[in-house]
């Protein structure tokens, strides 16, 4: 089988064109409509974008790292083309006058969105069910959730019909998915790609981040969508290394830490003896296992909740019926125009969260809650820190038991919000975490979770390649 690597040489030698590899994606993406991976798709604008390829490089133009790959874009994420809907009701007809940092980088390095993904409404969730259009299907097994929010680009990825994707992760929402579907998920350190363009959810937790079927494709992506930008002033100064640098040099010399925490009560046999079962291969690849300890992490999911939600309402304040969204029809005075609007075109998770971070945010529950929550925040950040002494990578499983049924979960918001407990703190900590496939628990896939400390996502993908060289075997 041809490589993306192999592919994107093809096109830059010529071999192929980008408009044949265009046009292949959307005939995929044609055939593949039932699995709702995709809210819009973008024909003409990706195939004028592929034949603009086409012809600068029989111009002798040198074309970009991604030249001719398509791409598919989640939905809360800007382009200027199309819709970005957020899967919310109150932005069905929002229409972006611009392109978010990340997608201006794809263009530059030759990439081509072709279409933009289904997710849980404005990325509110763990299994895409929250979407306003129709939960995403997941290509192993239609009876079991894609996870979430990024669903329809985890999908995407795992349905063969586009070999990249763009996902956002705020507690989790990149690498849940990947872990649902079988496929390689990756949430960089926070500051390291500009959410400049990325709809606000929990803006100091949120990360753009690559869908991809290996780790190495993985990393290629990572390299063209990082570098400090102004319009982001969160976004980092650090230089920006070839991440697939360290693919290839395998796991001996690396310490890998197992949080005690992580492998005891409320963790699913099959899952843990599949993470198990990958990790004593390291060892036999001459990685060191140590055990460490994250004793905070039993608050994580309690301190999330706060922070996230927190946030949340104050990003989805500009929902208001005057710019951007719907409007509610013939309002008698401007509280209603918002009222009316915000009731009508936003779904049950969101309301649910913007009341309740309105709640931790009010004036005699601040400190009880939302201060309380930052202090814990730092104590997550210090533990993790702690741990780093000892290893080079913290492990864990990605979810605590197989991918649940379509509508399970769901129905329980507590059971819901449990299953973020091995991915919350990693962005409550702002540390790189990778999800790769491990093999099967109970028949369905198994992700194991690999964080690395800040910004040194080239060393977290030199060990998840050495896993997942392992595990292929
Ligand atoms: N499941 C978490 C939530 O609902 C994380 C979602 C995300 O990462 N966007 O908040």
């Amino acid at each position: 089988m041809t490589t993306l690597k192999q592919q994107i040489s093809k096109v830059q030698s010529g071999e192929i064109s980008s408009e044949s590899l265009v046009q292949s994606a959307l005939d995929r993406i044609g055939a593949a409509q039932h699995l709702k991976a995709y809210l819009s798709i973008l024909p003409e604008y990706a195939l004028e974008k592929a034949r603009d390829l086409d012809k600068r490089r029989n111009a002798g133009e040198k074309l970009g790292p991604l030249a001719g790959t398509p791409i598919a874009v989640k939905d809360n994420i800007v382009i200027s083309s199309g819709k970005t809907t957020c899967a919310s009701r109150i932005l069905e007809n929002f229409e972006s006058p611009y392109d978010a940092a990340v997608v201006e980088r794809l263009i530059a390095a030759g990439a081509i969105p072709v279409g933009k993904t289904n997710l849980d409404e404005f990325a509110m969730g763990s299994t895409s069910e929250t979407s306003a259009f129709g939960a995403p299907i997941n290509p192993i097994d239609p009876t079991i959730i894609p996870g979430g929010s990024s669903g329809g680009s985890a999908v995407a990825v795992a349905s063969g019909t586009v070999p990249l994707s763009l996902g956002s992760d705020t507690g989790g929402s990149i690498r849940q998915p990947a872990a649902c579907c079988g496929i390689v998920g990756m949430k960089p350190t926070y500051g390291r790609v500009s959410r400049y363009g990325l709809v606000a959810y929990a803006s100091s937790l949120d990360q753009i981040g690559p869908f991809a079927r290996t780790v190495e494709d993985s990393a290629l992506l990572l390299n063209t969508l990082c570098g400090h930008d102004l319009r982001d002033n969160t976004s980092s100064t650090q230089v920006v290394p070839d991440f697939t640098a360290k693919i290839g040099e395998g796991l001996k010399g690396k310490t890998i830490g197992i949080p005690k925490e992580c492998f005891g009560e409320g963790l699913d046999k099959e899952v843990e003896a599949t993470v198990r079962a990958a990790l004593a291969a390291c060892e036999r690849e001459g990685a060191k296992i140590v055990e460490v300890t994250l004793p905070s992490l039993k608050y994580a999911v309690a301190t999330y909740y706060v922070i996230a939600t927190a946030e949340a309402s104050a990003n989805l304040a500009r929902y208001d019926g005057v710019r951007y969204t719907i409007r509610t029809p013939a309002p008698k005075n401007l509280y209603e125009l918002y009222a009316k609007t915000r009731s009508e075109g936003f779904g049950p998770e969101v309301k649910k969260r913007i009341l309740l971070g309105t709640y931790v945010l009010s004036s005699g529950f601040y400190d009880a809650y939302y201060m309380q929550a930052q202090k814990v925040r730092r104590v997550i950040t210090d533990d993790y820190a702690k741990a780093f002494t000892l290893c080079d990578v913290v492990a864990m499983p990605t979810l605590p038991a197989p991918p649940s049924k379509v509508g399970e979960v769901f129905q329980d918001p507590m059971a819901m919000y449990l299953q973020d407990i091995y991915t919350v703190a990693v962005n409550l900590a702002g540390l790189p975490g990778l999800s790769l496939p491990v093999g099967k628990a109970g028949g369905l896939p198994a992700g194991l979770q690999l964080i690395g400390r800040p910004f040194e996502e080239t060393e977290l993908f030199q060990i998840s390649a050495g896993v997942e060289k392992l595990v292929a075997m």
